[in-house]
């Protein structure tokens, strides 16, 4: 097993790990420090207090609030979209290519999908304008709530103590 200092998890955050490390670093077993130095790396990038738990994306985030513990998802703005059980995209702002005209401001002309059938639903941060996420659903689709991790069984997985309140 490989073990990586937090400048090189940094690095591969950042997207400047050079390639012979990332290969290595993909493709050995995972050192017990891993996760500790991602989220260290995560947290030194955002200016709130608030203890990330576990990224959503690469902007957003499930934290632990220093106020009251609670765990909600925040983006890295500080937009707060509510507590993490609940789906973050229903608190989001919605763009809806469902048009010829909306798919062409994306694909080359012919290219695109065709709107009866499949549609793009764009998610952003109501306060910083970052879209957080792309659904491709058929027009009728519910709004998908991609996953709700099991923060203890994951935390144990790493072997971290869990939040108070997972
Ligand atoms: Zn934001």
């Amino acid at each position: 097993m490989s073990t990586y200092t937090k400048k090189q998890v940094k690095d591969l955050v950042d997207g400047d790990l050079d390639w012979d490390t990332l290969h290595k670093m993909l493709s050995m077993p995972k050192d017990i420090e891993r996760y500790s130095n991602y989220v260290s790396v995560l947290q030194d990038q955002v200016s709130w207090d608030d203890k990330i738990i576990i990224p959503v994306g690469p902007h957003l985030y499930i934290v632990e609030t220093v106020k009251d513990k609670e765990l909600v998802t925040k983006c890295r703005c500080g937009h707060g979209f509510g507590d993490y059980t609940l789906n973050w995209k229903l608190n989001a702002l919605v763009y809806i290519r469902d048009s010829e005209e909306k798919m062409n401001q994306v694909y080359p002309k012919l290219m695109a999908p065709d709107t009866d059938w499949q549609v793009y639903r764009e998610y952003y941060c109501p306060t910083c304008g970052t879209m957080h996420d792309v659904e491709v659903p058929t027009p009728w689709y519910p709004v998908m709530h991609d996953f709700e991790p099991d923060i203890k069984t994951f935390f144990d997985w790493v072997g971290l103590p869990a939040p108070v309140n997972a």
